[in-house]
């Protein structure tokens, strides 16, 4: 028998978080963001079961070099451009197309001698300072990019959003506006829009929205459930009970005896930790499902298991089911409780836990 840590991934789900977005975004076409193994849900696996989507985005080459070595042939765009001359003519050779943010990007254009040309995304900085060319500077940087012979025409631009999970927060309409006047009367698809602008800023939507956490069913806003904004989750992260213990009072449960019983309880190990990813920040009171009903967590997550306060179900037995986020709890839950967002949560369950993949035909 197995230690009992496991990962469910539901194809399903990922499918019909995709319609959602296109339905969000009926104008635009779609290009699903699978960076960062997918998010944590298997790099391959997630871009072939989007076959609906219109392109994939990666962030680097290497990701890329993944995908079309698995046999995908859809476009591929690599969101932080190339390094150097050698990720340049892999690029060129697996028709990937590349973002290019910065001057040394320019210069690898510049330099270089490719089988044939590549489609450009030039990045526009419109507030969030982290990559991009100024508003000011792109369409000069556009144009040294076109006059390289490395590219193909039209260019196509983007810019990327820094609080559109706030619908409140007015830059995004401050972004907005750079972008649209740095582009006046220029040609080429545009794109804008993560998973919080497609569903929240249908201004942002432009040619191409680029979504990412939403495919997996966690929501992208500050405020508001994913299951709100019709979102399935896609991974449901399950264990089991391995231990119950009737405690007194008084009595120190865990590394640094950081739990100490109030009074008698009833305490339940579980077979999950840090060293499966579940968070370890995560403090007391963070809720767990045992047997479909939610319990707290206790003291410290150790890296192979937690605690749990079960004196409202004294009579679970080793053996009895947990999920730790999934479809009774949202891993946006987990995530707030824990002091941190989704995203870290599923790229950090780690290759230690098996993945069940469940889809149509199961
Ligand atoms: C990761 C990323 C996205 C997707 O963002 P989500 O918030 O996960 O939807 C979109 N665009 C760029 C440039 C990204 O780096």
């Amino acid at each position: 028998m197995s230690r009992g840590a496991k990962a469910v991934i539901d194809l399903r789900a990922l499918r019909s978080n995709l319609q959602t977005a296109r339905r969000a975004a009926p104008q635009s076409r779609v290009m699903a963001v699978v960076k960062a193994n997918g998010y944590g849900h298997g790099l391959l696996r997630v871009a072939q079961a989007l076959e609906a989507a219109d392109a994939l985005a990666v962030a680097s080459v290497d990701e890329a070099v993944v995908l079309r070595d698995g046999g995908i042939s859809r476009p591929i765009v690599v969101l932080e451009g190339c390094f150097d001359q050698e990720d340049l003519s892999r690029a060129a050779e697996l028709d990937l197309q590349l973002a290019l943010h910065a001057e040394f990007q320019l210069q690898l254009l510049e330099q270089c001698e490719l089988s044939g040309p590549v489609t450009i995304w030039i990045k526009i900085d419109t507030g969030m300072h982290r990559l991009g060319f100024s508003p000011e500077s792109a369409t000069a940087a556009g144009e040294r990019a076109m006059a390289s012979g490395a590219v193909s025409k039209p260019l196509r631009w983007m810019t990327h959003l820094a609080c559109a999970d706030d619908l409140a927060d007015s830059r995004t309409f401050t972004q907005l506006e750079r972008f649209a006047d740095a582009l006046q009367g220029i040609e080429g698809e545009r794109s804008i829009a993560n998973s919080a602008g497609t569903l929240g800023w249908p201004a942002a939507q432009a040619d191409w929205v680029r979504p990412g956490i939403m495919l997996y069913g966690s929501s992208p806003f500050i405020a508001g459930s994913a299951s709100a904004s019709g979102l399935k989750p896609v991974m449901i992260l399950t264990t089991r009970i391995i231990a119950v213990t009737a405690l007194k009072m008084g009595d120190e449960v865990g590394y640094g005896a950081s739990w100490v019983c109030p009074e008698d309880m009833v305490v339940g190990v579980a077979a999950i930790g840090y060293g499966d990813g579940y968070p370890r920040h995560a403090p007391s009171g963070t809720p767990v499902v045992v047997n479909g009903r939610r319990h707290p967590l206790i003291g410290r997550v150790s890296m192979d298991m937690i605690t749990i306060d079960l004196s409202r179900a004294p009579n679970t037995q080793p053996g009895d089911p947990v999920e730790l986020w999934g479809a009774q709890i949202s891993v946006d839950e987990v995530a707030e409780a824990a002091s941190t967002i989704s995203y870290e949560l599923l790229c950090g369950v780690t290759t230690r836990v098996p993945v069940t993949v469940v889809d149509e035909e199961s």
